[in-house]
């Protein structure tokens, strides 16, 4: 099947945040509660229909590339559109993790990549307090959207892609 837009949304964040279960339950709508961790780079496929037209979200994952391992390759980077930064809502530290990879995309990306940060688990109890005070101190005015997910459930998870569907091509 043809696709009228194409964009690569790349999923980066610390090694168990979720970022593999966010994107499966996306695409698959399943939850591997002991998923695999895959090496390398991986990207999956899923057309979002808006306004008659097919978007087509390249979605990447960023298994084994998170950081102390390797630094993520540049083709991760390269013509990336979005980027999912993904933290734990039970990890203190992967919310600390999280100025690492804003600093890898500004020094790898263009200035317009749009960034989500996206806060998974929220089906657990919550460990991290102020979150919004934390994420908009790393982030200043450069993050558009803050939302809290559950790869686990499914909260919020399809809004978050469909946001960044809809975003992405109302710059088109
Ligand atoms: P990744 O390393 O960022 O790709 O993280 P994974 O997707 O492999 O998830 C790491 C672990 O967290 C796995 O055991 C998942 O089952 C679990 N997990 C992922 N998302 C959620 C979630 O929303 N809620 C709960 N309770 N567990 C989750
Ligand atoms: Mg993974």
């Amino acid at each position: 099947m043809s696709y009228n837009y194409l964009f690569k949304v790349v999923a980066i964040g610390d090694s168990g945040v979720g970022k593999t279960s966010l994107i499966t339950r996306y695409v698959d709508d399943t939850f591997v509660p002991k998923a695999i961790p895959t090496i390398g780079v991986d990207f999956k496929l899923k057309d979002v229909m808006i306004d008659d037209k097919i978007v087509r979200l390249q979605i990447w994952d960023t298994a084994g590339q998170e950081r102390y391992r390797m630094q993520l390759s540049s083709s991760i980077y390269k013509n990336a559109n979005a980027f999912i930064l993904v933290f734990d809502l039970t990890s203190k530290k992967s919310i600390k993790e999280l100025e690492y990879y804003f600093g890898e995309i500004q020094n790898n990306c263009d200035e317009d990549s749009l960034i989500i940060v996206v806060g998974n688990k929220c089906d657990l109890p919550d460990q991290v307090e102020n979150v919004q005070e934390e994420i908009d101190s790393i982030f200043k005015e450069q993050v558009q959207n803050f939302s809290k997910t559950s790869a686990k459930d499914g909260t919020n998870v399809k809004n978050i892609f469909e946001m960044i569907a809809e975003k992405l091509k109302e710059r088109k």
